[in-house]
């Protein structure tokens, strides 16, 4: 039987949790398979793909820096990634090779795991944030059919993502007290809150109650924010999932087989965060 063989490629790579997700899947479905950490440096990213074929990749994940730097190497891109500009995972179709973006896709099954029913009458989101985190958040809320509002300390970039995406609005933090007052749904994207990083300083009082809040920072699991919006009554989700749950569109294209997020899974991860930083 042939190893089929994925990556993870980055630059740095080391620190990657990526490897631990996806062996966990091959060994609970008893695949022969390997996922393999790759470190490209972007000088290194034109020969990476000219021994694609040969190396026998069947896919694998882009990280950062690359994750618009792989586009040109690609034959095609699907929608998700077109539309955030970022590939995530590289496959093959009928011998061509494809990049997508499962960004959004663990975003949204992350929250629909953590906070089942959250979008039964939801109809208002506001993001914190306008970068890549944010991107793949705007895009899912806005698939699934809620009225984004995008809040960043360069308003500039709000308001460039709210174009973007088409129907969404853009603002400055000083907009965000009023916004909360109408959100079902309040999203961190920005990295503050993140261990090692300034904490994210915002006051839920103004919150709509029964609003649910989301933090896709999840070292530590439970940030500052989702302490804070918990004591307030809210529901949580913690960011560790939206990593568990982007997984598993890739591996069911490597390894023919969609594999399932478990809580075993989720407590390997924290287990492995809680590890390798003290406090978190
Ligand atoms: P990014 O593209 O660099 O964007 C960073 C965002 O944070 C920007 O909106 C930036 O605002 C804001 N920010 C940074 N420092 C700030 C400060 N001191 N005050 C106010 N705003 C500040 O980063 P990213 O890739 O979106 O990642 C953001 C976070 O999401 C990271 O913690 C990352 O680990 C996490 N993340 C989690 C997952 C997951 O699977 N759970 C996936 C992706 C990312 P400006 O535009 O004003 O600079």
């Amino acid at each position: 039987m042939t190893t089929r063989r994925a990556f993870v490629m980055g630059h740095p790579i080391a620190h990657s949790r990526s490897p631990m997700l996806h062996g966990y899947w091959l060994d609970r479905y008893g695949i022969a398979g390997s996922y393999e950490r790759v470190d490209v440096a972007p000088e290194d990213l034109g020969a990476f793909f000219a021994a694609y074929r040969e190396s026998g990749w069947v896919g694998g994940n882009v990280t950062v820096p690359h994750k618009l730097a792989v586009i040109p190497y690609l034959d095609r891109i699907d929608e998700a990634a077109t539309k955030l500009g970022a590939v995530n995972t590289i496959w093959w179709d009928d011998g061509r090779l494809i990049g997508g973006n499962t960004d959004w896709v663990g975003f949204l099954g992350n929250l629909d795991e953590l906070a089942p029913g959250w979008d039964r009458d939801a109809k208002k989101a506001v993001i914190l944030g306008a970068g890549g985190a944010a991107r793949a958040a705007a895009y899912a809320l806005g698939e699934r059919g809620l009225s984004v509002a995008l809040c960043n300390r360069t308003a500039s970039k709000a308001e460039e993502l709210a174009v973007h995406f088409g129907g969404m609005s853009g603002h400055g933090l000083d907009a965000l007290p009023a916004l909360m007052g109408e959100a079902d749904l309040l999203v961190n994207t920005t990295s503050l809150g993140m261990m090692g990083k300034p904490p994210l300083d915002v006051d839920l009082a103004p919150l709509k109650p029964g609003a649910v809040v989301y933090d896709v920072v999840y070292v530590p699991l439970e940030t500052g924010l989702l302490k804070a919006a918990k004591a307030q009554g809210h529901r949580t989700v913690d960011g560790l999932g939206m990593l568990l749950h982007q997984a598993v569109e890739g591996f069911g294209h490597w390894f023919g087989q969609t594999p399932e997020v478990t809580r075993e899974l989720r407590s390997l991860l924290i287990d492995d965060i809680r590890a390798k930083t003290p406090g978190a």
